[in-house]
């Protein structure tokens, strides 16, 4: 199938609280141009590089968000521009992050990657770390900031019951959190499930997947 027809299954299938990040760091601009044209206009890259070069050749009304893991010294390279950052999982990049977007007199839109995972690999913090950050009086001088949910990934595995198990998790977190609300922290995105479990994931209270290889076919990373 081309990437239109599964842009359009996946999308004729989403509830409609449900927001479609297309993922597609790897893919090349003409790969992405086709999802636009198809009416997509949320991508999520990976590495920031990439995703500047991209939003430097690509039409101007796509959102892009930054779902990987981010380092303190790049963030000025998409503070210009960026319109979500899923994978926040410590204070000095939110104070960095708050740094940038005030130079560029923004405010930016962020998510707490919260540890969900059993395998170490992942990154993210404790629901109670979060929890901590979030009221804590640094945090609320961070006035160029807009926390505006969680984001998780669960382990790699076949095994649903897992899996299903970590998305409650993070869905159990986000509720919790919810009645921390102050100016900077508007929770309202709960970004879990990829190409493999993004169904079980809405199951569990998604309201934003981040898709790829179900859209754009597999990564070659050679
Ligand atoms: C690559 C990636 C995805 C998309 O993965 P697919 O399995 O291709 O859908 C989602 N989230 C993050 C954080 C990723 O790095």
């Amino acid at each position: 199938m081309s990437i239109q027809e599964n842009l359009n299954q996946i999308k004729s299938e989403l509830p409609s609280q449900v927001t479609l990040v297309a993922v597609s760091k790897t893919k090349p601009v003409s790969a992405i141009m086709e999802a636009y044209d198809a009416g997509q206009r949320i991508f999520g890259e990976n590495k920031i590089q990439e995703m500047v070069e991209k939003y430097e050749q690509m039409p101007k009304d796509i959102e892009w968000h930054m779902i990987g893991h981010v380092q303190r010294n790049k963030v000025k390279y998409m503070a210009p521009f960026v319109s979500l950052i899923h994978g926040v999982d410590n204070f000095k990049l939110l104070k960095e992050i708050n740094k940038e977007a005030k130079k560029n007199n923004r405010i930016i839109n962020c998510l707490l990657q919260i540890k969900i995972a059993e395998e170490e690999s992942k990154f993210g913090m404790a629901s109670n770390e979060a929890s901590e950050i979030i009221q804590s009086k640094p945090f609320s001088e961070l006035k160029n900031i807009n926390v505006v949910g969680l984001m998780g990934m669960a382990t790699f595995t076949e095994n649903e019951q897992q899996i299903q198990k970590e998305f409650k998790l993070l869905k159990n977190t986000f509720d919790n959190l919810k009645s921390l609300e102050t100016f900077n922290f508007k929770p309202t995105i709960i970004s879990m499930g990829m190409s493999g479990d993004y169904k079980l994931a809405i199951d569990c209270g998604s309201t934003m997947i981040r898709v790829g290889s179900s859209i754009f076919g597999e990564r070659n990373y050679n």
